[in-house]
């Protein structure tokens, strides 16, 4: 495939946006990818309409598809993860997700994963690295991906915080919700998680639906507009 074919948001000289309605198909969230230094991880996989693109995309970052070590992932909803098998049959590499969104993944569950919103089905895949408890590091290369648990839009959600250029990047997909039975979404646990997600003072915000924030005050902003009884900014 010709890597000027692709294309990509360049975020910082390590991270990067490959996938999205803009990059990728109109149904797939954010994909994000990370490379420390031939080290690479993706956040999140889309929906798995438009691999092609997504893998050209990934090749125009200069990365080699064997350099990929892990998919993270954010949650399990279909926008997120649809797309997750058939790359992990493509790329051999580790997946990783909360312990609390595996079964739904495992068992490809369509009502939990949303995929019935999307007309669609889950391809159920293994969870290899499940995270338990309230947080985790991931190794990749010699840097470090903490993965925190940041429950309410679905009970497993996970947001990951890096460090790039010396500012703190945080993948934190959904932060807008939506809260929905069907997800088993739970909105105390949801307005936590925004202000541990505030208390992270990101410097880059990469959201899954919204784009990419950059800056303290556009990140808190943000974040911000979804938690209730604090005051909203202009
Ligand atoms: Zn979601
Ligand atoms: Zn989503």
């Amino acid at each position: 495939m010709d890597r000027s074919q692709g294309k990509a948001v360049k975020i910082t000289k390590e991270i990067f946006q490959v996938g999205g309605i803009q990059l990728t198909s109109s149904e797939d969230a954010a994909i994000y990818l990370i490379n420390f230094d031939g080290h690479a991880a993706l956040v999140d996989a889309g929906c798995g309409n438009a691999q092609d693109k997504l893998i050209a995309n990934i090749r125009s970052c200069g990365i080699n598809l064997e350099e990929i070590e892990c998919i993270l992932i954010t949650h399990c909803h279909y926008d997120h993860t649809g797309g997750v098998k058939a790359l992990h049959d493509l790329l051999k590499c580790q997946i990783v997700a909360h312990e609390w969104e595996a079964p739904f993944l495992e068992e490809g569950d369509n009502v939990v994963t949303a995929a019935t919103w999307y007309g669609a089905k889950i391809q159920p895949f293994g969870v290899d690295l499940k995270i338990s408890g309230g947080q985790a590091e991931i190794n990749l290369g010699n840097r470090i991906i903490k993965a925190i648990h940041a429950p309410g839009h679905s009970p497993g959600s996970i947001v990951y915080l890096t460090e790039s250029e010396g500012m703190k990047v945080l993948f934190a997909q959904d932060v807008h919700g939506p809260i929905h039975p069907d997800l088993r979404s739970n909105e105390e646990d949801y307005q936590r998680s925004l202000k541990l997600m505030l208390a992270l003072e990101a410097d880059i915000l990469c959201e899954g639906h919204y784009g990419v924030y950059q800056g303290k005050k556009k990140v808190a902003d943000f974040i911000k507009k979804f938690i209730v009884g604090i005051k909203r900014p202009l």
